[in-house]
């Protein structure tokens, strides 16, 4: 009741009231919870409700809510000084540890968010080729600078629109999309546009389209087309860096991009993402070389000991071996519950990702998505939430599957999903 009185407030002073889409339960035909804390895997909302958590931030909390390494490493910083906008050791400190986890990345710039890495990349990759055309993949996403906000036309790889007014078309024309796991139909876009593209831009494993895994084969051959055809191949790895490894997905797939972007996980909940790559393209970036780029608060004191508080928990040699085992669990408890109920799921995971599609098909491309039943996703996300298990409230979401989670805690929220589907059916 109190997080539908501030929702009503909050409408007032900010548009859909909030301050990033999603978060307004649009999808899901409520009205967004409002949170007063979360703690390990649990989070609280202000009329004292407490959930089991699969969003942590949307991918960014692997540790759970407010671990305790970090909010002391974010507390110290804090007392020493915010911000100064004047390099800092731990900037270094952090820039190290993201270039010896990527055997792909020399050198790195931090910015502040997921957006603001692509963007950078982006600009650095038709900076470094001189050619204008980005590709990308239908349903991956990359934020919301104006260049990666475009849907596929019909017609696919040949056209694309602008996804939402103030897209310029003239700009959103030097954007493709081509189908996601489809590698003619990236071939298709590289022949019609030769020695055009500066660069194919993906999601390694898709993960803003529910999770959808690359088919064996799918990244070598992007690797291979791209190469023939000079062009760099740039991994957004914001959800799956150090998602999967002490790495990113380029590390399991054994695939070196050109560049790579990251954020969420880097940040431990603070803004921090960063671009990484070849010194040979990094250098491009000002001060040393002529692609400008900038940020008041970037690689700022609390991002850095949060980011850096973070990875050195996730350097521990079976942390993510644990964290399968739990993902393991929640996976086939959440598979029988379904079979048992003769609700048709599929489900795709790898690692600590997770998703849920309501359809007997496949899942392997932004179609197959979207055919899924979101009716039945809206129901059952209504119902866990009611047996205290917050998922993402859109059926294009993952759940992300946090250390803090207890086998206690999976437990419960596979109960919720036997007694969800039960009255699904
Ligand atoms: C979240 C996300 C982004 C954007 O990051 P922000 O920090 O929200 O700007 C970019 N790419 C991918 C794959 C993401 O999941």
């Amino acid at each position: 009741m109190k997080s539908l009185k501030q929702f009503r407030k909050a409408l007032h002073f900010m548009p859909g009231g909030v301050n990033s889409p999603v978060r307004a339960y649009g999808s899901v035909d409520c009205s967004p919870l409002f949170i007063a804390k979360g703690k390990g895997s649990k989070i609280y909302d202000i009329d004292g409700n407490e959930y089991i958590d699969y969003v942590c931030s949307w991918g960014a909390l692997i540790l759970g809510y407010s671990h305790p390494s970090v909010v002391r490493a974010v507390q110290a910083a804090a007392k020493k000084g915010t911000s100064f906008g004047a390099p800092t050791a731990a900037e270094t400190t952090l820039a190290e540890m993201i270039c010896s986890a990527f055997d792909s990345i020399d050198k790195v710039r931090l910015v502040s968010s997921g957006t603001e890495a692509v963007m950078t990349a982006v600009r650095l990759a038709r900076a470094f080729t001189g050619r204008d055309y980005i590709l990308k993949m239908s349903g991956c996403y990359h934020g919301h600078s104006d260049s990666m906000l475009v849907s596929a036309g019909s017609g696919s790889a040949e056209f694309s629109k602008p996804l939402c007014p103030g897209v310029p078309k003239a700009l959103s024309s030097l954007t493709l999309v081509a189908e996601y796991n489809d590698i003619d139909s990236a071939a298709k876009a590289f022949k019609k546009y030769k020695n055009k593209i500066a660069a194919c831009i993906i999601e390694p494993v898709a993960a803003n389209m529910g999770i959808v895994l690359p088919k064996p084969g799918y990244l070598q051959a992007l690797r291979k087309l791209c190469n023939e055809n000079k062009a760099l191949l740039i991994f957004d790895e914001v959800i799956t860096g150090f998602r999967l490894c002490f790495g990113g997905a380029q590390n399991i797939f054994k695939i070196k991009p050109d560049l790579t972007c990251l954020g969420k996980i880097i940040g431990g909940g603070v803004p921090c993402a960063a671009v990484g790559g070849k010194a040979k393209i990094m250098n491009l970036l000002s001060p040393i070389g002529p692609v400008y780029q900038a940020g008041t608060l970037s690689g700022n004191p609390l991002a850095t000991a949060a980011a850096i508080a973070t990875l050195k928990i996730l350097k521990d040699k079976d942390f993510y071996a644990r964290l399968e085992q739990n993902s393991i669990y929640l996976h086939l408890g959440l598979l029988d519950a379904a079979k048992k109920a003769s609700i048709p799921v599929t489900i795709n995971r790898i690692g600590s990702l997770l998703s849920c599609f309501f359809t007997q098909k496949k899942v392997e491309n932004f179609s197959d998505a979207k055919s899924a039943d979101t009716k039945l996703f809206k129901a059952f996300f209504a119902s866990m939430l009611k047996n205290r298990i917050y998922l993402a409230p859109s059926p294009f979401e993952a759940m992300f599957i946090s250390a803090a989670l207890t086998k206690k805690d999976i437990e419960k929220t596979i109960f919720a999903a036997q007694n969800t589907f039960k009255r699904l059916k």
